[in-house]
């Protein structure tokens, strides 16, 4: 890991919470701030709605970032019912997720749209959390690297290096989202250090050291550990394991002491 980067511990919201449950989940954050020792960030991506009254509170909690769920490509325009990475800018967003699997299965977001979604973000100053990953068919063709490379090839087209220490690679295998089913640290370390070579490959060393790559797919309290400490690994998405803030809240600090024990070491 490179000097100065923090462990990122991402919550993903999806479509669930109220104004309410929002600013209790912020609150309990903060009393427990102590326990992370300054050694992780909090990104909460959180549904547009909650976004800028849940950014306004979190202004002086140092561990917490907020993010969104998605974007579109254009700055404006006649898109009834999308919100524009200016938009998001403005409602306080410092991350947003872009090409997540439940965005690509159901709502058309293809590697290209990807593409364009994380540049719209970066344009921004906001940091794309950019979803890659194979499905359980392409896995078991032994497909996943070949899966990754295509994403990676696509989805960062015409990205510079400075675009790419920018952003937040997330490796999200399809069939462990939501479903129980966690990669084993060997699968998750195998893509990440994958995915680490290929941006030494197109870019540099430097650049592959800075870029933040993270795991995400049915990450819990009781398996955290060991996916954090998987090869290569600069952070974990939780999905609904995250969505309850005390659990939330110890998944973070067994990310924030182990971060710490091996830095130290
Ligand atoms: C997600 O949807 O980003 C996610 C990681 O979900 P889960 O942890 O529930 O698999």
């Amino acid at each position: 890991m490179a000097s100065g980067k923090k462990f990122i511990v991402q919550s993903n919201w999806k479509m669930n919470k109220s104004f309410d449950d929002g600013l209790a989940y912020l609150s309990a954050i903060r009393s427990a701030e102590s326990r992370f020792f300054g050694a992780v960030e909090l990104v909460l991506c959180v549904p547009s709605t909650l976004l800028k009254t849940l950014a306004d509170a979190a202004r002086g909690i140092a561990c917490v970032s907020m993010g969104a769920q998605n974007v579109h490509w254009e700055d404006k325009g006649a898109y009834t019912g999308e919100i524009s990475a200016p938009m998001l800018k403005e409602a306080g967003a410092r991350y947003c997720v872009v090409g997540h699997s439940e965005r690509r299965d159901s709502f058309a977001d293809t590697d290209e749209r990807v593409q364009w979604k994380a540049k719209a973000c970066l344009k921004q100053g906001i940091t794309p959390i950019v979803c890659i990953g194979e499905s359980l068919q392409e896995r078991k063709r032994g497909q996943t690297l070949a899966k990754l490379e295509y994403q990676f090839l696509t989805c960062f087209e015409g990205f510079t290096s400075e675009d790419m220490e920018n952003i937040v690679i997330e490796y999200e295998p399809i069939w462990a989202i939501g479903s129980g089913h966690v990669a084993t640290p060997q699968q998750a370390g195998e893509a990440h250090q994958f995915i680490r070579e290929m941006i030494k490959k197109y870019h540099s060393k430097e650049t592959a050291l800075k870029t933040h790559i993270i795991y995400g797919g049915s990450v819990k309290v009781k398996n955290v550990l060991e996916m954090s400490e998987a090869r290569d690994t600069d952070g974990v998405g939780v999905g609904s394991d995250s969505w309850d803030v005390q659990n939330f809240i110890k998944l973070a600090e067994i990310c924030a002491q182990s971060f710490s024990k091996h830095s130290a070491s």
